[in-house]
């Protein structure tokens, strides 16, 4: 195992080995274009609408947006994106990206998918975890419902039951095939409630080692005490607990929600404490040798999350980031020999719009991580021009 002094998260080289110059040139054009705040929102508002009236635009996306940030339309053309990962030293956790579905029949088809995911999963070595979001197959306003303690009706919890019986097939699935399955946090005001299930299923699946992980969001104010509460009652009910630590996806939404409804905003009031409270659950969970995913692309907490990782760690932890993003911290940490996955969003092209403008949105700020992102493909076309011309 090589330690941190060996790690150069600069080393373009190292990151970008796997693109052929004509990929680095495309990536370029697209974080220039998505830093462009004013562009990425007329082209975004532009393939909304496009989408909505049914416009010919797959090819358009396809070509831009979808090839740098999903893996396919299905998970077996995820394949040769994992074969190549894989090839790094990198694993995946494939991700059946189709979104604001809210009906049964979807949430059906959502479940097939997963296991089928997850059936697959434990044949391949390349995939780390399987993964889903609990509104992927329960209906946002039912979970809602669930959270605010307001009595269901009976065709709703009929609904519920329904909802626990899909929890259960996953589980069981995964269990089955030693696969381990993470769900992704979301909104602070279903979040109890997917808490509450999770615990649940934790309590049943998780006796022998972790196979449900849970996602804690450390944007939010009590994020690190939410995060020792389930560790500590996880410890005395004898399961156990792994966790996915984010910062978190949905601060302006949960801001604009708390001052609309007039009740104290749950999210720390600067980034700094987002950090420090970020950083502090990383330091946590690995004192306490507890399953973790560092999922980030921030470069200082995952060099201060190195820096404290001991090889007994290593064994059960690791770190994440987006396919299509990041991709100078995931190559060259997997090249120092720490464990590293690529979230691969896939789905039908049609269904995977919504994620796809979410990437397009956050990438647009002309600081911060698409500056450093497009810096490090810049770097990489001069140095492979120098080298061919220096031959
Ligand atoms: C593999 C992976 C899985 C993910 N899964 C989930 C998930 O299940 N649920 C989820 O919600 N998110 C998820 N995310 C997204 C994540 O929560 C972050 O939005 C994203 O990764 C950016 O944060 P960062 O740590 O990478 O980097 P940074 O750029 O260092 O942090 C940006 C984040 O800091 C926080 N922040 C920014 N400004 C402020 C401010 N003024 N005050 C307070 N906080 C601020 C926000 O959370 C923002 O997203 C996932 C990310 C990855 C890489």
């Amino acid at each position: 195992m090589k330690t941190l002094h060996s790690i150069n998260f600069s080393d373009t080289a190292i990151a970008f080995a796997s693109k052929s110059t004509k990929e680095l040139k495309h990536m370029r054009f697209l974080f220039r274009t998505m830093a462009w705040s004013k562009m990425t929102n007329i082209s975004v508002s532009f393939l909304k609408f496009a989408l909505k009236y049914h416009f010919p635009i797959k090819n358009i996306v396809r070509k831009t947006l979808f090839n740098q940030f999903c893996g396919g339309e299905t998970y077996w053309e995820c394949g040769t994106t994992m074969d190549k990962l894989h090839e790094k030293g990198i694993f995946s956790i494939p991700d059946y990206s189709v979104e604001g579905k809210e009906d049964e029949v979807s949430f059906n088809q959502t479940v097939k998918e997963l296991l089928k995911g997850i059936e697959l999963a434990a044949g391949l070595p390349m995939v780390s975890f399987s993964v889903f979001k609990m509104t992927g197959i329960a209906r946002f306003a039912l979970l809602e419902k669930i959270q605010r303690g307001d009595e269901l009706s009976s065709e709703e919890k009929k609904e519920f039951g329904r909802v626990k019986e899909r929890v259960t097939r996953l589980c069981f699935e995964a269990e089955t095939h030693n696969v381990r399955l993470m769900v992704d946090a979301e909104e602070t005001w279903i979040q109890t409630a997917i808490d509450e299930l999770c615990i649940e299923f934790m309590k049943r699946f998780n006796t022998q080692k972790p196979i449900l992980f849970f996602t804690i969001q450390l944007y939010r104010k009590d994020g690190l005490e939410r995060l020792k509460k389930m560790y500590a009652d996880a410890q005395r009910d004898g399961y156990f607990t792994g966790f996915k630590l984010v910062r978190g996806a949905y601060m302006e939404k949960e801001r604009e929600r708390a001052k609309t409804l007039n009740y104290p905003s749950p999210i720390h009031d600067t980034k700094e404490n987002t950090d420090a409270m970020y950083n502090e659950a990383v330091s946590f969970c690995l004192h306490e040798d507890i399953a973790t995913c560092v999922a980030t692309h921030n470069q200082f907490s995952i060099e201060k999350a190195v820096r404290e990782m001991d090889p007994k760690d290593m064994q059960i932890s690791g770190f994440a980031q987006l396919y299509g993003m990041g991709d100078f911290l995931s190559y060259n940490l997997a090249h120092a020999g720490y464990k590293v996955s690529k979230y691969l969003p896939y789905g039908p092209l049609r269904e995977v719009m919504p994620y796809l403008f979410r990437r397009a949105e956050e990438n647009k700020s002309i600081t911060g991580e698409t500056t450093r992102e497009l810096s490090f493909i810049e770097k990489e076309l001069k140095r492979r021009k120098a080298a061919l011309n220096s031959k």
